[in-house]
């Protein structure tokens, strides 16, 4: 068997250089674990960035896109498909939304959702030059027109002219978006959790108010749950927690637990007068494995009443970083719900993360100087205890 640092050397040979990998090659997974093509064993407080929600290796999630595979993977949007039928079915149920369009991946339902909201308002008034407001520190994929709406100017500026008129107002501050309306304004796109940007939960005042704006001026709130969403908050979607409901709204990552797809879901009232007939499409979105997979994994959280766990280990969770915060004085910040929670440091946290792989512990970032917890959704307190114990020495050796 070649060794990992010939897999390694094959791989920065054959591929584009877009990531600073980590010098890990992987094997398989089991549970809460990973391990790597030398047997080492890893406690995963990763999940793939909040993909992997049921854990790895999960019999009957297996068992089932095994049997969708024997029978078949792909067909065509041309037809209908059962298994797309079924998950858009219970997207529906869990997401309180009428309408569900399936995508590949979380930019897809990102453009998707953009594109309904530039109808909607095309339809409404006829003009083409509608703006849309994002927010600072967001995040909502790399493809041309979610990079337009995330707000990380490094990540924007070398592939600029964007899509036009989008507008950036700061998260939770509520005169900011305010300011940044015009009678064009078609649409106002924010992630209910902040994640990439550094793991910031809405204020439940912000959003009311955002919501209150939208209405009274037929602005459309899209709310991406690419991330916070599937839930990673204890709510199915982190919205449901505020009561405050989108128009349009985003799911990906944990949607299909590692198969890529997403979706972009809307109210009855957007659907009917947006996105129709030749207006969007995709060849694969939607295909029979993906919704195999979608259905499944919502089958499973209610089986395995995955809510009830991120609430009962997400405040044990919260409960014991904010103790870690409190004695530890690197330590400037503790923030969110649920099972998608960050602790910032006063410097970067690339050290800590290298000495907790090095223990066999993995932990991802969220901009240089926070470190982001969000494990598969199956974790327990004792999962939440091993963690700690390494993080805390990883801490220590920093
Ligand atoms: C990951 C993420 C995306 C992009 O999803 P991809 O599947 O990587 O395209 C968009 N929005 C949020 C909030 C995300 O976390």
């Amino acid at each position: 068997m070649e060794t990992m640092k010939q897999y390694i050397d094959d791989a920065e040979a054959a591929l584009l250089h877009t990531y600073n990998r980590y010098q890990i090659v992987w094997d398989k997974g089991d549970g809460m674990y990973m391990y790597d093509i030398e047997g080492k064993k890893y406690l995963d407080f990763v999940a793939g960035i909040a993909v992997f929600a049921l854990g790895y290796n999960n019999k009957a999630y297996n068992d089932a896109l095994k049997a969708q595979i024997d029978k078949v993977i792909h067909t065509s949007n041309y037809y209908y498909n059962i298994p797309a039928i079924e998950a858009a079915k219970k997207l529906k149920r869990i997401s309180q939304m009428d309408r569900v369009f399936f995508t590949n991946s979380g930019a897809e339902a990102v453009e998707g959702a953009l594109k309904a909201a530039k109808k909607y308002a095309y339809l409404r008034d006829g003009s083409t030059d509608h703006e849309i407001i994002a927010m600072n520190h967001s995040f909502h994929g790399r493809t041309m027109g979610a990079l337009s709406v995330t707000g990380n100017p490094h990540y924007r500026e070398a592939f600029e002219p964007l899509i036009g008129g989008v507008k950036f107002a700061d998260f939770n501050d509520f005169d900011s978006v305010k300011a940044q309306v015009t009678s064009k304004t078609c649409a106002i796109i924010m992630e209910t959790v902040q994640g990439e940007g550094g793991i910031y939960p809405a204020d439940e005042k912000f959003l009311k108010n955002v919501r209150e704006l939208c209405d009274k001026n037929d602005i459309l709130l899209i709310l991406d749950e690419i991330q916070c969403g599937m839930g990673r908050t204890g709510y199915m979607y982190a919205w449901q927690k505020y009561g405050v409901k989108p128009d349009i709204m985003t799911t990906a990552k944990a949607v299909g637990c590692g198969v890529p797809v997403g979706a972009f879901m809307m109210t009855e009232k957007v659907a009917a007068q947006s996105l129709t007939s030749g207006d969007h499409g995709t060849t694969y979105g939607g295909n029979p494995l993906a919704c195999a997979a979608v259905s499944k994994v919502i089958d499973l959280f209610e089986e395995m009443d995955i809510l009830n766990n991120v609430k009962q280990t997400g405040d044990y969770l919260y409960k014991k970083l904010d103790a870690l915060a409190a004695k530890c004085p690197a330590v400037k910040a503790h923030r969110g719900i649920g099972l998608i929670q960050g602790l910032e440091f006063d410097k970067s946290v690339g050290g800590i993360i290298l000495s907790a792989i090095d223990k066999g512990l993995l932990l991802i970032n969220a901009g240089a100087n926070i470190i982001r917890f969000i494990p598969p959704l199956i974790a327990t307190k004792e999962n939440v205890d091993d963690m700690l114990a390494i993080l805390e020495e990883s801490i220590n050796e920093n």
